[in-house]
């Protein structure tokens, strides 16, 4: 079928309006009519192939909430009209040790939802900033919010899981001290999640504006990182630090935060590299510095459950789709609180 969508033709164009065609649904196949696509950090630096290996047409987009329209014969866990979202993974080989764990986004074999592997036109993922996608049922996530909240629930698809996983991962909650570092759609998950998994949340900002902010999306304390002498009242004292920053900075200056046997987990993923860290800020207190891809089908609908739970949703701008080169400029610039949504209606327009 023939859908309508955005997207780019190449690194150096802007993204417009594009006609797509979607597979018919196979046995195990959920068609969903897509109402909102959240838009990502990730998603500018695929489409201009910051990147390695982007391929084009490039339409991005793996924050998907919509409706079940149709389903294959044998998909047994959703009927049509069912609340349901995708976030980036809609294949994987599920057979191997990750898939059997339930983390099918460390399978080699992963598919993300734009720009991956596939027979379907044109021979690679089309994601979500279009009408309609139709997806294995093993990756389609049930939804159960009051539908009134599902454009602020599509971010949780990928903001959401990405710093979910490594909350639990290294196990934030009650007595543990969390920072979350950049305060932008993954970092204003971050504080939302921490906080509500009990841990006492530190936000570290480059935006002195966003002190209140932060403050009001559930930190205990903010802290300006470009002033030293604030960065230095949370020496050796995170057990936690969520690090979404999408460009390279001096790692160093947010280890020496972390007290003995502390992690920090970088989540952003810039083009260029960070300068590498000082070996002895890292040897000193057996601090650790690791890395973390979004998460598995299982524990994304953990989340959405928990999320469902305690009322917590993004906080978006909602935007049409003609607007989407726009909202890129102002993420560039760090502004946007804290998560552009494109409204897929506005696509047939
Ligand atoms: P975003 O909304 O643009 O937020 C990034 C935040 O980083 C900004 O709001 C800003 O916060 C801070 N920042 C500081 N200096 C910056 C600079 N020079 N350039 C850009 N940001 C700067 O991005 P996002 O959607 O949260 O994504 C963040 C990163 O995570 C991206 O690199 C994205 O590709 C990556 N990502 C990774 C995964 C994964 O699986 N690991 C999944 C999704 C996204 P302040 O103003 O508070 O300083
Ligand atoms: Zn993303």
């Amino acid at each position: 079928m023939t859908v309508k969508a955005y997207g780019a033709n190449a690194a150096t164009e802007p993204l417009q309006a594009m006609d797509i065609t979607r597979r018919a649904p196979g046995a195990h196949d959920v068609q969903i009519d897509i109402a909102f696509c959240g838009v990502c950090h990730s998603d500018i630096h695929q489409v201009r192939a910051e990147w390695a290996g982007t391929l084009y047409p490039c339409v991005p987009g793996h924050e998907i909430v919509g409706r079940v329209s149709a389903l294959g014969a044998h998909v047994s866990g959703f009927k049509i009209g069912d609340l349901v979202g995708v976030g980036c993974i809609v294949d994987s080989c599920k057979h191997c040790d990750d898939c059997d764990a339930g983390l099918e986004n460390y399978c080699d074999h992963m598919v993300g939802t734009y720009n991956g592997p596939t027979t379907d036109a044109p021979g690679h993922t089309l994601g979500g900033y279009s009408q309609q996608i139709v997806v294995h049922e093993r990756y389609v996530l049930r939804i159960r919010h009051p539908e009134a909240q599902l454009a602020a629930v599509a971010p949780l698809l990928c903001a959401g899981i990405t710093t979910w996983s490594p909350l639990r991962h290294w196990k934030a909650g009650p007595d543990r001290k969390v920072g979350v570092v950049g305060i932008g759609g993954l970092g204003h998950m971050g504080i939302k999640l921490a906080r509500a998994l009990g841990a006492h949340v530190v936000a570290f900002t480059t935006s002195e504006s966003k002190r209140a902010a932060a403050l009001a999306l559930g930190a205990h304390e903010v802290v300006v990182s470009r002033h030293a002498e604030e960065m230095a009242t949370h020496a050796k004292s995170l057990d936690l630090i969520l690090n979404t920053v999408a460009a390279p900075h001096d790692l160093d200056a947010f280890l020496a935060l972390l007290k003995r046997d502390g992690t920090m987990t970088l989540v952003g993923a810039p083009a260029s590299p960070h300068p590498s860290p000082q070996v002895f800020n890292l040897i000193m207190k057996r601090r650790s510095l690791a890395g973390s891809m979004i998460g598995g089908i299982p524990e994304t609908q953990e989340m959405l459950d928990f999320c469902a739970e305690h009322g917590i949703v993004a906080d978006i701008e909602l935007i049409r789709a003609d607007e989407i080169n726009y909202a890129y400029q102002r993420m560039l610039m760090g502004n946007v609180k804290y998560r552009f949504v494109i409204d897929t209606a506005t696509l047939a327009a």
